[in-house]
């Protein structure tokens, strides 16, 4: 089986100097067409340290696709493998075996179709709100004017239009990770790959930050893959549910989420957030699932 060559940490790759300010034509399945699959997995294995005393099978026989335009919540227990999965998604990190494609093409080091964002904001404390979002069109060379632009939009997008000038240091834990989303936007990539980005808020703003994502993906019509620790926020946001085992870390199902959008905090009252959330937390207690 194949190997990915790509390497940990490469930076990304400059492959176009102007950003398309045009809105995107909405995925196929906000236009009511069936979606196409965007991401598949097949088969695949991350083994940490192979052939050393210290070997670690972190993912095994992971297989499932995502489709575009979808929101994709992933939990697991603490030490699964779900932020070697997103790594691996992000081109951040090699595989073992098998196959992981965006588009049908291998992921091989880092794409410029996709953003990242991590637990911590990781703002650059000197830098203006303003100029962080900014950061990617230093790296990837694109029209400044034109990103100084969209930087606005997307600031407006995330609510922090009257912060553009303001330090990381002058804004809560919340709204630094709107602007750490809104700069993981900023090249227009069309996959967003978010890391437990709401696990060091307290409870109110996380709930917050649920409602201003679920609204920042209807309006940006990306596909969105989040990892995190809340069987709530997964049903609460997510199209669909992986939940995985403990390790090495494998599917252990997937699961569909029947609730209409735009999803409110009434939706969490209903049957079927009941019933999902329930099914899951089954899954996580069931002793054969997470030994
Ligand atoms: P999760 O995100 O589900 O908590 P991780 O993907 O961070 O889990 O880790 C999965 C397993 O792989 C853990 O046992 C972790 O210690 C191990 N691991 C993660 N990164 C490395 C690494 N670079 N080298 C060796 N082991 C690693």
């Amino acid at each position: 089986m194949r190997q990915a060559p790509g390497s940990p940490g490469r930076p990304p790759q400059p492959e176009a100097d102007v950003i398309d300010a045009r809105p995107q034509a909405p995925p196929a399945k906000q236009q009511g067409l069936p979606a196409q699959d965007v991401i598949r997995i097949n088969r695949l294995r991350k083994v940490f340290a192979p052939g050393t005393a210290g070997e670690l099978v972190a993912l095994d026989d992971i297989n499932c696709a995502i489709r575009e335009g979808d929101f994709v919540s992933i939990v697991g227990p603490s030490g699964c493998g779900k932020s070697t999965l997103l790594r691996i998604l992000a081109g951040l990190l090699d595989y073992s075996d098998g196959a992981v494609t965006m588009d049908d093409q291998p992921v091989q080091g880092t794409r410029r179709d996709v953003g990242v964002v991590f637990q911590s904001s990781i703002l650059l404390p000197w830098r203006t709100v303003l100029d962080n979002v900014m950061l990617p069109a230093e790296v990837l060379g694109l029209d400044i004017a034109a990103a100084r632009r969209r930087a606005r939009d997307l600031l407006a997008m995330v609510r922090l239009d009257g912060f553009e000038n303001r330090l990381p240091g002058e804004l809560s834990g919340g709204m630094q990770q709107r602007a750490s989303i809104a700069r993981a936007l900023l090249h227009d990539p069309r996959i967003l790959l978010m890391d437990e980005p709401f696990g060091a808020l307290d409870a109110m703003t996380r709930e917050q930050m649920n409602m201003e994502l679920q609204r920042i993906w209807a309006e940006s019509r990306k596909t969105i893959v989040l990892i995190t620790h809340s069987i709530p926020e997964a049903v609460f946001l997510g199209d669909v549910v992986l939940v995985m085992t403990a390790r090495p870390g494998t599917l252990a199902r997937m699961i569909p989420v029947d609730l209409p959008r735009p999803r409110t905090m009434a939706s969490m009252s209903t049957p079927e957030f009941g019933a999902r959330t329930q099914e899951i937390r089954a899954l996580f207690n069931h002793a054969g699932a997470f030994d």
